[in-house]
């Protein structure tokens, strides 16, 4: 199998759109979400056309090899919009054509109509928020779906013909234990996913989660725990044949996230809707998360931005390195170097302080984490940048 670094073009780019509407906000979502009323809509799609007006001319010569609709909750629009959206951007711009359309979903939007409608529109590939599989757990999190619908939501979309299929995880929950941790990983082997993220709670500022930590602070399982988890769920995810291709990705051989590999690599991408982030022209930059003030911004004909930023030499390619070497492959100085520029004398210092630490380690040009470096990455970060 190929390196991932090595299948990039530099003419390659991404796109992502931020499909905001919710039915109502799980309480640990630090996402930029609104309620799903219809009479917001119209307005959302009119100004997302507007936006995409403004931004689609710096396409001009490059390549669109993955596109993403996250949220939010996209299947809060209709198959037809979806495939209305791609129609626009397939007439503006060259999509490659064995390009990666993404779609978030959650478990109880999905029937196979549906899914099958969504297959027709252009979408090729399905992330459902499955979080869970035990009921208790996912009413913790307040989700809107069981266990049980989330597996025959799987299984619906796998018979619409959505056979590159992921799931999210969390893990680190409060009450959660290492037995009802692995009770969710042993339905894992009978699904027909290709991919799976996994994720650890972190109780971020801004969700309801954040107002009761104190209390939901004693139930987190303990860091001995915590790892134990982490550990359980590596061996069955690699048992199965789902290998960790990141940090806290894993998939089937050949079936990686395109459009994730995209951040961890530097691919440009470009964001559209109410607060998405932008990676262009070596320029960091995201939308006013506020609706009403996003679309009244390109009522006017502006781009609705509300953060800015051009990280200097060396600090850009010391960040750029620090998201790169999360992949498992690791970092290929020589590919970095060719698509970034030189790399800096402070990398190369960090890389010899990370590797007497035995946190990363060098085989034949290519700088990649350790175990233990993946389990200190955000100290390895820090170290780079
Ligand atoms: S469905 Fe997803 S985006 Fe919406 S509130 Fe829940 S976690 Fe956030």
């Amino acid at each position: 199998m190929p390196k991932i670094g090595s299948l990039e073009r530099f003419d390659d780019v991404s796109l992502y759109f931020h499909i905001p509407f919710c039915s109502r906000k799980c309480p640990y979502c630090h996402f930029f979400v609104v309620p799903d009323h219809d009479q917001f809509k119209t307005p959302f799609l009119l100004a997302l056309k507007q936006e995409w007006a403004l931004r689609h001319v710096h396409l001009k010569g490059k390549r669109v090899v993955s596109i993403y609709f996250g949220g939010g909750t996209p299947t809060k629009l209709a198959p037809w919009i979806i495939s209305e959206l791609l129609d626009q951007i397939a007439r503006t711009c060259d999509l490659a054509s064995d390009c990666e359309i993404t779609l978030e979903a959650n478990p109880e939007d999905i029937t196979l109509d549906k899914m099958r409608l969504y297959k027709a529109a252009g979408i090729n590939r399905l992330s459902i928020g499955v979080q869970s599989l035990v009921d208790e757990e996912l009413q913790i999190l307040s989700r809107q779906h069981t266990a049980e619908e989330a597996i025959r939501a799987i299984h619906a979309s796998h018979q619409a013909g959505l056979d590159n299929l992921s799931i999210d995880l969390m893990y680190e929950l409060p009450t959660q234990r290492l037995a009802s941790w692995e009770k969710s990983l042993t339905f894992l082997s009978s699904l027909p996913i290709t991919h799976l993220s996994l994720y650890n709670l972190t109780i971020e500022p801004h969700t309801g989660f954040f107002k009761r930590r104190h209390q939901l602070e004693k139930t987190l399982p303990p860091d001995e725990e915590k790892l134990a988890m982490l550990h359980a769920a590596v061996t069955c995810l690699e048992a199965i044949g789902l290998e960790r291709y990141e940090i806290s990705a894993f998939s089937r051989p050949g079936r990686h996230s395109r459009h994730n590999c995209g951040y961890w690599l530097g691919r440009p991408f470009l964001g559209l809707g109410p607060s998405a982030f932008s990676y262009w022209d070596k320029k960091r930059f995201s939308n006013h998360a506020h609706l009403h003030q996003y679309q009244e911004i390109l009522s006017r004909g502006d781009l609705p931005l509300g953060f800015e930023e051009n990280l200097p030499f060396p600090k850009n390619l010391q960040e750029l390195f620090a998201i790169h070497i999360r992949l498992c492959e690791g970092v290929d100085l020589e590919l970095f170097e060719q698509r970034h520029g030189i790399v800096p004398s402070e990398i190369l210092t960090s890389l010899k302080t990370l590797q007497q630490k035995k946190w990363v380690e060098e085989q034949s040009g290519m700088w990649k984490l350790t175990e233990l470096g993946r389990l200190f990455y955000d100290s390895v970060a820090t170290e780079l940048i």
